[in-house]
């Protein structure tokens, strides 16, 4: 029997798409972002024989390469690193015929076809885009929080609650996903600091509610946070905390801390060219088309609600077939 890849190589029209790559320079695929969406869109387009090129983007790897054990993704019984799962699937793309490029775009033109990617210096030609440059995480931008992301540091309590077990913890936020994140954790932490810079909260009712009703959930307002300790040895031992009422400076010992400020969309170079909604994320339709044909989104570029690997996975491997789909009507 025919492996599937051995089947497209075979396929008259990927000999169509073979030769206008070959011969005009003009890719028939290439997707913007290389976390688990992209790469996983670049393994299936390359399993279809359509030679995808992969532009790196800002974060080459995506989130997963900002955090440790990854215990929740199927096929890892005993877990597996964030950083080592991306490189697995980016072998696995390369594997088939995937090509990447460093660099984050910066312009786009998306008027007609073949597209245009412009990063850095470099201008690409495609038949068919695939956006999957994923969505940032606000941090609140303190030095010593970006350098024990992953060790102590997080954003995401789905991907690192387990590792906070009895422990006491803190979460900055005073959002919807401030309170998710600081009920899930409770399911771990012995208790959970909720810190906002404000008294106030832009949570939901029935969230902020929730949260209130949770024994482990202790609130602490309206104060900032100054600094994580101790970036030094390599761990989350207390925050540094100001008061803004008091204007009262104290040292919260926890040994995990959760900055849940939201995220922000990798859009800018699209704003104008695709339909976004208000936050700035791609809208998709009817799986993962965008509003320009031929120009298909995945990951968490189009997806606040559920911002999981797997989930981003899955909507990389929609928008590889949906391309595929495409091209196979607009050979030409
Ligand atoms: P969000 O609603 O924008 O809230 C961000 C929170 O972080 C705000 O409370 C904000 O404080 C605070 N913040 C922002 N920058 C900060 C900084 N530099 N320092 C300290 N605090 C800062 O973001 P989100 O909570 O991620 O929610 C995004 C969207 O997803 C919302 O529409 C939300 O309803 C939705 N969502 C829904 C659910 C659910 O229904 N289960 C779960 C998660 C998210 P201020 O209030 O003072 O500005």
């Amino acid at each position: 029997m025919l492996e599937y890849g051995a089947f497209f190589a075979l396929h008259p029209r990927a000999l169509v798409v073979n030769r206008i790559s070959e011969e005009q320079s003009v890719h028939n695929v290439i997707v913007i972002g290389s976390g688990c969406a992209g790469l996983t869109a670049a393994i299936y387009a390359a399993r279809a024989n359509l030679k995808p090129l992969v532009i790196d983007g800002y974060e080459p790897g995506g989130q997963l390469t900002l955090t440790t054990m990854v215990e929740n993704f199927p096929g890892f019984p005993d877990g597996i690193l964030g950083p080592q799962l991306i490189d697995n699937m980016r072998k696995q793309a390369e594997r088939f015929g995937a090509s990447f490029k460093a660099g984050a775009v910066n312009e786009v033109d998306l008027s007609r076809r073949p597209f245009k990617i412009t990063a850095g210096k470099e201008t690409y030609e495609c038949q068919a885009l695939i956006v999957a440059a994923g969505a940032s995480a606000r941090l609140l931008g303190l030095e010593a929080e970006r350098k024990l992301i992953g060790h102590g540091v997080s954003t995401c309590a789905t991907c690192d609650g387990f590792f906070f077990r009895d422990k006491e913890i803190a979460v900055v936020g005073g959002g919807d996903s401030a309170m998710e994140e600081a009920i899930f954790l409770t399911k771990f932490a012995s208790r959970v600091n909720l810190l906002h810079r404000r008294s106030e909260f832009r949570a939901s009712k029935i969230m902020l509610d929730r949260a209130h009703a949770n024994e482990k959930i202790r609130f602490v307002t309206p104060v900032v946070v100054e600094d994580v300790l101790d970036a030094g040895k390599n761990a989350v031992e207390a925050i540094r905390i100001r008061n803004l009422e008091t204007k009262e400076v104290s040292m919260l010992p926890v040994e995990g801390f959760f900055v849940a400020i939201g995220h922000d969309p990798n859009t800018k170079a699209f704003r104008g060219k695709l339909d976004m909604d208000e936050a700035g994320y791609l809208v998709t339709k009817n799986g993962s088309r965008t509003s320009v044909e031929g120009v298909f989104a995945a990951g968490d570029v189009q997806d606040h609600r559920y911002r999981q690997a797997v989930t981003a996975a899955g909507s990389g491997c929609m928008a590889a077939m949906d391309a595929e789909k495409f091209l196979e009507g607009h050979a030409h």
